[in-house]
């Protein structure tokens, strides 16, 4: 790594020179020499590009090769060249077959060029390797920093792969930022761009969980209103809810997607409770009056025609658990912001169960089913809340006598009134709807119970599952179930059936693929090996039931070292347990004080949040916002407008903010973001871990810590002329025995533990920001 060894001089924002007597090194001599994105915007000096033909030939033929044959016949008969999709404005009619597709190096320049951009080595390189991963139906994962371009380089060949085998590639993302972009920028300018090169217009779709859409079926008023306490005894609260339902549906009539993230402003949770319904509600299109117009319907049916659909991990996961597909057959998946596909997919393998929920499922019940069976569901909900108040929360080992009685009284009254509902009849839609509704979630209940009790039945170290108590945020307790691991469930369920790309900007933890591959169920990396190698005898036999993967960090064309510092304030006491101590409060002080406001705090809780920003807002001059205060977006835009302001929050804003530019020029993290000690699910992998002759603080703990400071650190520079500081008060970054593994996962930054060298820098920065 090429890290200069003085401290970066922004007086001059583009020019890094030496502060004081620090000697410049070699390569900061030639000033004029084009930074790493100069180069890559077409310089003399730019390396010749390579050829990313894959294996069909630099003729630009198209996939002739026996992968891609394959593919083409997994994905035949879907039917889809014909139909139109959401977001391209125009049929996929009319394939020329006179226009054999373009190979990928072409496309990838006509992308690029048609986004105005200029291209760049490592896109070029993870474009390559997503082409090579298509053909040789090996698994990738790619580290990609910000500015890459990584969306370009791996929708380019998946949307030729797509088109040239008539299949579908699904793309998942964590969040709903990175859909819209790919739905509502990415894919439109791509299928623009690249329709001429491959003979007609690619195609694309957005897929959400059912619940996402409008239930026309509901709007007419032929399915019950879903019971809300809060708004039984609580006049206000039932008229603020009768508004926003009334909102909802007077935009049903104007909508033409039903799609509940185009409903500005939004509602609240429990009034789009009322207007829609999950997979298990839902009458079926078939028995539904409105299922020929129904939004869900359409957004399947337009997804199941496109060559690109867009999904986030949460539906992923429950296509990969349920034995009916969600997603439409798809040879290929992408995974973006793949850091957090185990928390997505953990979620939606877990269970929950609590007093308020099972009284809810007994009212929808009520309507359908003899009173007294119902009741019993409402004792057995009441029965719960009763046990878990007099429990502590956190793991559950042996569940006392009282907490398996109680969730035996759960199963058996809610199967019970699942016996009593009975299977699909010859009803009205009015009491076809009802049924659905109470089935749903009382059959839910039934198999959480049996989970439990199965669960309960195991020594706990033998568990696949972990069982807590939980009661955070004020919310009456509830208990817990998620799986000790999904690695086994991504292997078979995600990696056995297609080939799988995943990628971020932070993968490599450590230095290494291996941490996050282990949690996605992948064996460890092989060495790579030079393309001229041949198998010997000595070579141990490989296991043809292991998913073969490669890994690929292609970096970023940002100049860390020079752009960037890394500052742990050694100095400081550690982190204690009494929210931020005084000499934390003084450094922030500081730091904020020579950045000229400018400051992003990352805190490790809302507490220390609050603490800091009503302390800092009474020893600064400039403004500090607190999250909570408004709206996170709202929040984020007034930061953004207003360089003398910063702003503190907590996790969303961990990876949430995208604010390039002067605004943003110093990162603060309190302390190393290490899950709670009590958290019970971190605690009890780590233990497994431990358990195997692992390091399970490590895997688990140090993995959890290095993502979310490299996500943390990663708002920093979001654009190349960005520059500013990551200052980490917590001083075990430096002095503790995982520092290094922590520091490995993070850019490579130009580091400090000196606060007058990192004060100087940032007052040079706000100086010249002016
Ligand atoms: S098909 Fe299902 S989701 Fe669609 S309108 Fe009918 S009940 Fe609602």
């Amino acid at each position: 790594m090429n890290v200069p060894a003085s401290v970066p001089n922004w007086s001059v924002p583009d020019v890094f020179e030496p502060d004081g007597t620090e000697e410049l090194p070699p390569e900061l001599t030639r000033s004029s020499e084009p930074t790493s994105d100069t180069r890559t915007a077409g310089s003399a000096d730019e390396p010749p590009r390579r050829d990313l033909t894959s294996g069909s030939g630099a003729d630009g033929t198209g996939p002739t090769s026996s992968g891609a044959e394959r593919q083409a016949g997994k994905g035949s008969g879907t039917g889809k060249s014909g139909g139109t999709t959401k977001g391209t404005g125009t049929a996929a009619a009319g394939i020329r077959t006179d226009v054999e597709p373009a190979d990928l190096s072409t496309l990838l320049s006509v992308a690029v060029a048609a986004v105005g951009g200029s291209e760049r080595d490592g896109q070029t390189a993870m474009a390559e390797a997503v082409g090579n991963a298509i053909e040789s139906g090996e698994h990738l994962a790619v580290q990609a920093g910000t500015g890459t371009g990584k969306s370009l380089a791996y929708l380019v060949p998946a949307i030729r792969h797509a088109v040239t085998a008539h299949t579908t590639v699904v793309v998942s993302t964590a969040t709903i930022a990175l859909q819209r972009q790919l739905v509502d920028r990415d894919l439109p300018r791509l299928a623009d761009a690249l329709a001429d090169s491959l003979g007609r217009r690619p195609t694309f779709a957005i897929l959400k969980g059912r619940r996402n859409y409008l239930c026309l079926n509901r709007i007419h008023g032929n399915a019950p209103d879903e019971p809300d306490e809060g708004a039984l005894f609580d006049a206000f609260a039932a008229s603020s809810l009768e508004r926003e339902v009334r909102r909802v549906h007077d935009w049903a009539s104007d909508t033409e997607t039903g799609d509940r993230d185009e409903l500005v402003p939004g509602v609240s949770e429990r009034a789009w409770r009322q207007v829609s319904v999950t997979g298990n509600e839902c009458l079926g299109a078939h028995r539904c009056p409105v299922g020929s117009d129904c939004f869900a319907e359409q957004a399947r049916n337009e997804a199941g025609r496109a060559d690109i659909v867009v999904t986030n991990h949460a539906l992923l996961a429950i296509d990969a658990l349920d034995d009916r597909p969600v997603l439409p057959e798809h040879d290929m998946v992408v995974v973006d912001e793949a850091h957090d596909l185990v928390d997505r997919v953990t979620t939606a393998a877990g269970g929950e169960l609590s007093g308020n929920a099972i009284k809810q499922a007994a009212r929808k019940c009520g309507r359908a089913v003899e009173e007294e069976i119902a009741d019993r569901l409402n004792e057995a909900g009441e029965g719960l809340e009763f046990v878990l108040g007099e429990l502590e929360p956190g793991r559950v080992g042996e569940p006392s006598h009282q907490l398996s009685a109680a969730l035996s009284g759960i199963r058996d009254a809610a199967s019970a009134c699942v016996n009593a509902l009975g299977p699909e009849q010859r009803e009205d839609v009015e009491s076809g709807s009802a049924r659905k509704l109470a089935l749903a979630p009382t059959q839910e209940i039934q198999d959480t119970a049996i989970r439990l009790l199965d669960g309960f039945e195991e020594p706990e170290q033998d568990r696949r599952d972990v069982i807590w108590i939980s009661a955070e945020n004020n919310r009456p307790p509830s208990l817990q179930v998620a799986p000790l691991g999904v690695g086994g469930l991504l292997r078979e369920r995600l990696f056995g059936q297609r080939t799988t790309v995943l990628t971020s900007a932070t993968l490599a933890l450590g230095g290494s693929f291996d941490t996050l591959a282990s949690q996605w169920g992948l064996p460890p990396q092989r060495e790579a090996k030079p393309a001229t190698d041949t198998a010997t005898a000595q070579e141990p036999p490989s296991d043809d039931s292991e998913p073969s993967w490669v890994g690929l960090d292609v970096g970023s064309p940002f100049d860390y070292p020079r752009s960037g510092i890394l500052y742990v304030a050694r100095h400081l006491p550690k982190p204690g347990r009494d929210g931020l101590p005084d000499a934390y409060l003084d450094e922030l002080t500081e730091l904020v004080t020579a950045a000229g406001g400018r400051t992003l705090g990352l805190f490790s809780s809302m507490r220390a949040a609050r603490q800091a920003s009503e302390q800092l807002r009474e020893r600064l001059s400039t403004p500090v916002l607190c999250q909570g205060e408004d709206s996170t977006s709202q929040l984020v835009g007034s930061f953004a407008e207003d360089p003398a302001t910063s702003l503190f929050g907590t996790l969303s804003l961990w990876q949430g903010v995208d604010v390039p530019g002067q605004s943003l020029q110093l990162v603060v993290m309190d302390r190393i973001p290490f899950p709670r000690p009590d958290d019970p699910l971190a605690s009890a992998r780590q233990q497994a871990i431990s358990a195997r002759g692992g390091n399970g603080f490590i895997t688990v703990a140090g993995t959890h810590a290095a993502l979310l400071l490299a996500q943390g650190a990663g708002r920093l520079l979001r654009s190349a002329a960005d520059r500013g500081v990551i200052a980490i008060l917590d001083p075990r970054l430096s002095t503790a025995r995982y520092g290094g593994f922590l520091r490995a996962s993070l850019p490579p930054f130009w580091n400090t533990e000196n606060p007058e060298v990192v004060r100087g820098a940032l007052r040079r920065l706000d100086e010249a920001a002016g």
